[in-house]
């Protein structure tokens, strides 16, 4: 989750001065204009992470991750942080390289896979977030702007969910299961869907999302009642109530969870709990 990085950069790298390089060769120009420059803050809108930088335009480092992209963290010992595991040290496919910090503090982060590693001032950033739909995730998002589209659409609102123009920052997960939450089948057009409707799933994925970034990016969208036989742990099987869960028994009502394909991607609902 882009705001779990956000958060990362801020706590690692914010205040700090911040060492650049390309590794890959790919972002030579962009890491030298970064290198030496003290990271002032962070912005995550949906899927899009923006480090704000000292000095002058363009200052903004935009970050798209993509369906591949991640960040990988390292302490001052290398030993990895987090991100996906990575085997083998090799620097052949690592775009930019960021590091920050002495000693025991000393931190730096690896970006491999993004679609989108540009540097953009105040206009470019401006135009980036003019093209997305409000994010749950931040506290000046209006969902109003989302209802607006939803509420015109003959598209099914799983669909509507994943596009970025009408919410940004909801994936695969969230797409499933917020329509799960609300009661409302994925397959159901934005034009047939309440208002009460939006609005509760409007706040489940706010609130979905926040527990999200509260736990580090590990997401569960199951309540302990939901979840017989765990203490504490929630292990992938239990943490959803649909999403990747083709053929299981709903956890709310026993009815066999279902898939489709939607938009090229999957979708899962429950067809008694959800209904169209
Ligand atoms: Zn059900």
């Amino acid at each position: 989750m882009i705001h779990v990085d956000a958060r990362r950069f801020d706590e690692a790298m914010g205040g700090h001065v911040v060492h650049a390089e390309s590794p890959q060769g790919r972002f030579t120009t962009g890491a030298a204009a970064l290198d030496g420059r003290t990271l002032r803050s962070t912005e995550a809108f949906g899927k899009n992470l923006f480090l704000r930088f000292s000095g002058d335009a363009p200052q903004y480092l935009h970050v798209h991750l993509g369906l591949i992209g991640g960040w990988t963290w390292w302490d001052h010992d290398h030993q990895q942080l987090s991100g996906r595991p990575v085997v083998k040290a090799d620097d052949s496919n690592v775009r930019l390289r960021l590091r920050s910090g002495r000693g025991d503090a000393a931190r730096s982060a690896e970006l491999r896979g993004a679609i989108t590693c540009t540097l953009v001032d105040e206009e470019g950033l401006d135009k980036a977030v003019a093209k997305l739909g409000p994010d749950p995730l931040r506290d000046d998002a209006d969902p109003d702007v989302a209802w607006a589209k939803v509420r015109k659409s003959r598209k099914p609102i799983g669909g509507l969910l994943l596009d970025q123009a009408v919410t940004a920052g909801a994936g695969l997960i969230w797409r499933a299961e917020v329509p799960f939450l609300a009661g409302v089948d994925p397959h159901r057009p934005g034009v047939d869907v309440t208002e009460d409707e939006f609005s509760t799933m409007w706040s489940e994925m706010r609130r979905v999302m926040k527990d999200a970034v509260e736990r580090g990016g590990k997401e569960i969208t199951t309540d302990p009642a939901d979840r017989p036989g765990t203490d504490g742990h929630v292990s992938r099987d239990d943490a959803f109530y649909v999403f990747r869960r083709e053929g299981e028994p709903c956890l709310r009502c026993g009815t066999a969870v279902e898939v489709a394909e939607m938009g090229n991607r999957k979708v899962w609902w429950c067809p008694s709990c959800q209904p169209r």
